[in-house]
């Protein structure tokens, strides 16, 4: 089962989600309970090593980024 990462825009908190690819769109809520959060990437259970990638642009989810509003 794919593991998702979500961040919350409102606590900026980090957190991931083991689902699966159907419910891939599905809203997540932070573990503080909010529910404006967005995709960040997903992994697949492989390790590549190193740091974690940064996000490529355009996931496919309507993220917030593109306009530099993401740190
Ligand atoms: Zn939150």
């Amino acid at each position: 089962m794919p593991t998702y990462v979500y961040k919350c825009r409102e606590c900026t908190e980090q957190f991931e989600l083991n689902r699966p690819m159907s419910a891939s769109a599905d809203p997540a809520s932070c573990p503080d309970g909010h529910a404006d959060t967005v995709k960040l990437l997903t992994t697949v259970g492989v390790s590549r090593g190193g740091a974690a990638p940064a996000p490529s642009g355009g996931g496919g989810g309507g993220g917030c980024c593109g306009g530099g509003c993401c740190g």
